[in-house]
């Protein structure tokens, strides 16, 4: 029988299994500074306590909830992809991204870490996924294409998080911005997700502050709703990638439940209830959504919205013809936009020689396996 993974664990939670262990409940606190202040990866690194408890810990806690299957890194080493295996099989990936030029900046450590703010230079991006598979059938997304296996609970996502922390920790360093942006659709399974940024976010734990976390949503209206209600300063982004309600239908099934216009409505109320700005995502696609009369559509809607447009050329899939846009289309792109007043800031695709866009390497590693 599996036994409990310890970051599914919250500090109740443990303060009760260690006062049925007999356990005074300081030691709960011990373990959980150990956890995600230390980041101990396994019982023996709690030295400070007693042997017969670390042996306990060992033999009916969980560490580690998956396996690395396989990692790689981008040639310009700015990028790290993780394939993860979990017991039943199942994979998943979470990704690094370093910004900013750490010969010319200095390392980010765990104290500084919690004072850097969006934007900033040297930036430590954790990507990580909130489900096996994903539901929503994004027809250019490669987990899209692969169907929905199964929701992770909290500490499958924590645990993400917690692997990368202590890979970084060696190098002194620590990661600054986590953006739920892996395999799945986080508000799909929203409260295992919530539940992992309140465990990260917690001030006697890991204490990453919730500005430091993005949502990316493919755009469920009464979860927007829920979210905007819980006035969480979490930041949200909106995966749009089409200004009119028929061809975002021809690339996201999803638009069949909710329209633009309600995705849109939710979001203002998002915005009137948290003044937070909302980012759009999309996806450029040559000759798909990448006109200036798709700009400036899409302007249109989103006039009077506290919000920005963040685009970025496609990464190609194996399961759809779809292509990037070019460079030059892609600054008119955004010219046009931002002449009709909506903000939009191009990307660059990371570690496209990794495969490291949404899906891609657990869906090579399956095509290989078949
Ligand atoms: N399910 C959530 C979060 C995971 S996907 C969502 O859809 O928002 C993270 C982002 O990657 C989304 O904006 C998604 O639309 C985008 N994406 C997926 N496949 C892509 C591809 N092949 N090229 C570029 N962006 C892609
Ligand atoms: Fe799922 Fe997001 Fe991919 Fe769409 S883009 S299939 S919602 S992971």
């Amino acid at each position: 029988m599996n036994t409990p993974l310890i970051y599914d664990l919250d500090l109740p939670y443990l303060t009760a299994q260690l006062k049925m262990w007999g356990e005074p409940a300081y030691r709960a606190k011990q373990i959980w500074q150990g956890l995600y202040q230390n980041l101990y990866a396994s019982p023996e690194q709690f030295t400070s306590l007693p042997k017969s408890l670390r042996e306990q810990m060992a033999k009916y806690l969980t560490f580690s909830p998956f396996e690395v299957r396989t990692y790689l890194d981008s040639s310009d080493g700015s990028t790290r992809k993780t394939l993860f295996e979990l017991p039943d099989g199942n994979l998943i990936e979470a990704v690094l991204m370093r910004y900013g030029d750490p010969a010319d900046n200095p390392q980010i450590t765990a104290s500084a870490a919690n004072s850097i703010g969006r934007g900033a230079k040297n930036r430590r991006t954790l990507c990580i996924s909130t489900q096996a598979g994903c539901a929503m059938g994004c027809v250019f997304c490669a987990t899209g294409q692969m169907g929905f296996q199964r929701n992770l609970t909290s500490g499958e996502i924590v645990a993400q998080v917690m692997y990368y922390a202590q890979i970084l920790k060696e190098k002194d360093e620590a990661v600054t911005n986590i953006v739920f942006m892996g395999m799945g659709e986080p508000f799909h399974n929203y409260d295992n997700t919530l539940a992992a940024v309140d465990r990260l976010n917690d001030a006697d734990g890991y204490n990453f502050g919730a500005r430091r976390f993005t949502i990316s949503t493919v755009g469920l209206v009464p979860q927007i709703r829920r979210f905007a209600d819980e006035q969480r300063q979490v930041n949200l982004a909106i995966s749009l990638h089409a200004a009119d309600d028929k061809e975002r239908l021809a690339i996201m099934p999803v638009n069949k439940r909710y329209k633009i216009d309600e995705v849109i409505e939710a979001c203002k109320y998002y915005v009137e209830k948290t003044h937070r700005r909302v980012t759009f995502e999309w996806a450029l696609i040559n000759g798909v959504n990448d006109t200036p009369e798709v700009a400036r559509s899409l302007a249109a809607r989103l006039r009077g919205l506290l919000c920005h447009v963040n685009a970025i050329p496609l990464n190609p899939t194996a399961g759809y013809t779809g292509q990037a846009t070019d460079r030059e289309r892609a600054r008119l792109f955004k010219e046009t936009l931002e002449d009709a007043g909506i903000p939009c800031t191009i990307r660059m695709r990371r570690g496209i020689d990794i495969q490291a866009g949404c899906g891609q390497l657990a869906g090579s590693v399956m095509d290989s396996n078949e």
